[in-house]
């Protein structure tokens, strides 16, 4: 089944001032080891998409698929990991406890667990700071932090929104470096939200334009020959 598979979805919100139309007759699809990048204006309805297929809010109408299964069963079944540009620790867990978070609901191992989260916190040079809190830390750090913890069960589907927004220019290309790479070794799947048209040029197999007001999908880019 495709990775993620998006047919005629729609999210309005109720607001003070009337219907906001988020997203309107959503069509799309990411093949299983697919980078897709999402971009467009503020406001065109990324986020929300993003936070649909997350199965952090549903479709007012519309049929949305995980690997074939509803966003709700892919999510108990941990199929996807998240990174969002608010990177959603929890404060009372260190850092390395916090990447561990999800080997720990998937029964890793204690030794294994530890192992892991050690090359995690290798891959984005957090190390040394493995006992910290994540209030001590950098907005940057703390991306760094939530983008260790969503690779940690090499998940087939991973959900970024805005992941390296708060980095530093070098930490930044590290990563969009390594995250090609580890996308590629693992085969995951990857939704990529961004406000940099380079950054979606460089990382994606396909961008998605969007535009808002109501938010749409504008065009469909190949970046990649190969690419459907
Ligand atoms: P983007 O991520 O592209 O900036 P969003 O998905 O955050 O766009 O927002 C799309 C539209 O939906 C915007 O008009 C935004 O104001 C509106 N919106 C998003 N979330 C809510 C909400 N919880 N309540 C009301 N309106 C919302
Ligand atoms: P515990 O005392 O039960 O190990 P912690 O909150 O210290 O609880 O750690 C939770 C998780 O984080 C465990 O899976 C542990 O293996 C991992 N962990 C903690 N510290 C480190 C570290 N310095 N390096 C690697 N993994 C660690």
């Amino acid at each position: 089944a495709a990775a993620v598979q998006v047919r005629g979805v729609n999210k309005q919100f109720q607001t003070a001032t009337g219907i906001v139309h988020a997203l309107e007759n959503i069509d799309l699809t990411v093949q299983a080891g697919e980078f897709v990048s999402l971009i467009g204006p503020s406001g065109c309805g990324k986020s929300t998409l993003m936070r649909l297929i997350a199965d952090l809010d549903d479709p007012t109408s519309g049929e949305l698929t995980v690997f074939g299964k509803t966003a709700t069963q892919a999510r108990l079944d941990q199929d996807y990991g998240i990174a969002f540009q608010q990177a959603g620790l929890l404060p009372w867990r260190s850092v390395a406890a916090n990447v561990a978070l999800p080997l720990e609901l998937h029964g890793v191992a204690s030794a294994t667990r530890r192992t892991r989260v050690a090359e995690l916190l290798d891959m984005v040079g957090l190390t040394e700071f493995a006992d910290r809190f994540p209030d001590q830390l950098s907005g940057g750090m703390q991306q760094r932090v939530a983008i260790a913890r969503s690779l940690a069960e090499q998940p087939r589907l991973l959900l970024m929104d805005e992941p390296f927004g708060a980095l530093d220019e070098m930490t930044r290309e590290k990563m969009q470096t390594d995250l090609v790479r580890i996308a590629a070794d693992t085969g995951a799947a990857v939704v990529f939200v961004t406000h940099s048209i380079p950054e979606a040029v460089f990382l994606s197999d396909r961008v998605v334009v969007m535009s808002p007001r109501p938010g749409r999908i504008s065009q469909i880019v190949p970046m990649r020959l190969d690419a459907a």
